[in-house]
């Protein structure tokens, strides 16, 4: 039970920010008193700070307030993709201490040479932080179908990976013991959940379009993952079975009308210029007014809101929000989306449903792989710092050991 309360407090501290401790009691439905000993604990253990807020709640007194501590609980929170890869030191409460992404120029690199990158990256990043920072693990977002208990994945076919044990690659090439792992799309969704502005919706779908195409799918406030956790593999549904051959093998799935490849095949693109600029390209000629860009973009919307259309029938859900590329390129897609989404899609779900572009931008993955870690701190606090001081006095793996140098 009291592992519970603390959760339920340090999950509200996440999530929402400052909180005084009669706010506190309100939304944990807790007394204030409990409150105050919950509150002391989690002090104790490194993870909230209190402090004076900025309301006074009474005759000029300032009120007290608590908040989650960031360097109390440090995430380093990778993102994998086809044409980039995006790292980021995140703490508790959110709190985003650095940030890189970069792009792949080359096309799919091996997982090694891909591990290897990663480490480079990571080396300055982790040199930044705090001092006085506890140090919670690794999430990882990937694009591909990936086995979540030990971060195995078993296809990734946009990367052209297949069997990689990631998670321990990862954890021998950093020198971390916990490194957690998902598929992106399942992350964007917790994102949008947790951080976005879902506005207390709790039937949610994440969209994303990269070189592939995944949904996330969160049913009443809980990831759905399926039997095995590859659910959302929604790319790959048969859409137009006169259509292109897949990377899957199979004929017409949703991602050969609507992924990157498609978008660069319909503005005019070759096929490689699918990993790099062409977003960014495609924007600059959509915002010049480029006929043919607003006829590919047309296209793209409209099969994209047939695939969503399909989705609101078969989930019923309350928000779909789009993620990915779609995100950057959505003023441009929208009409079309809206359009086809809305004659695909019987009246009773469509009506029930809002669309609406994610407002974490194209972090939402990364956003996702850093609460994938943090949940599993905020679920048990007490045993979390167990293991660290476990780890500190040397009874346990050391986590920064084999931590490659940063440098040139
Ligand atoms: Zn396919």
């Amino acid at each position: 039970m009291r592992r519970h309360n603390l959760a339920a407090v340090l999950d509200r501290l996440h999530i929402s920010g400052e909180m005084s401790r009669s706010q506190l009691a309100e939304q944990t439905g807790l007394n204030r008193s409990t409150i105050r000993d919950l509150i002391a604990e989690l002090t104790v253990l490194g993870l909230v700070a209190e402090g004076r807020g900025a309301t006074t709640s009474g005759p000029g007194r300032p009120s007290s307030v608590a908040r989650a501590k960031p360097s109390g609980a440090v995430v380093l929170a990778v993102e994998l993709e086809v044409d980039s890869m995006a790292m980021a030191t995140v703490g508790l409460g959110g709190h985003i201490f650095d940030k890189v992404r970069i792009a792949n120029t080359g096309g799919p690199q091996q997982p090694s040479q891909a591990v290897a990158r990663l480490a480079q990256l990571a080396g300055p990043l982790l040199d930044a932080l705090p001092a006085d920072h506890t140090f919670a693990g690794v999430g990882v977002a990937v694009a591909g179908v990936v086995r979540r208990q030990d971060g195995f994945v078993h296809v990734a076919p946009n990367l052209e990976w297949s069997n990689v044990p990631l998670a321990d690659m990862i954890g021998a090439e950093l020198g971390f013991d916990r490194v957690m792992m998902a598929n992106e799309a399942d992350l964007g969704a917790l994102a949008e959940y947790r951080r976005g502005t879902n506005g207390g919706k709790r039937h949610l779908i994440f969209v994303a379009g990269e070189v592939g195409v995944g949904i996330g799918i969160i049913y009443d406030g809980k990831p759905m993952l399926g039997t095995a956790g590859y659910a959302g593999e929604a790319g790959h549904t048969k859409i137009n079975p006169e259509g292109r051959e897949c990377r899957c093998g199979a004929t017409g799935c949703w991602e050969t009308e609507v992924g990157e490849e498609a978008l660069a095949r319909l503005s005019g693109f070759s096929a490689d210029s699918a990993r790099a600029g062409l977003i960014d390209e495609v924007l600059r000629r959509a915002h010049s007014g480029d006929p043919e860009i607003y006829n590919a973009l047309g296209q793209i919307g409209r099969w994209l809101g047939v695939g969503i259309g399909n989705l609101i029938n078969t989930f019923n859900p309350d928000l779909v929000v789009i993620g990915g590329f779609f995100q950057e390129l959505y003023p441009f897609l929208e009409q079309a989306l809206l359009d086809s989404a809305q004659e695909t899609a019987l009246t009773a779900p469509w009506l029930s449903c809002s669309i609406r572009r994610s407002e974490l931008g194209i972090d939402s993955s990364l956003i996702g792989a850093s609460e994938l870690v943090l949940a599993e701190v905020i679920a048990s606090p007490g045993e979390f710092a167990t293991s660290i001081r476990r780890v500190a006095s040397g009874t346990g793996k050391d986590l920064l050991a084999g931590r490659p140098a940063s440098g040139p």
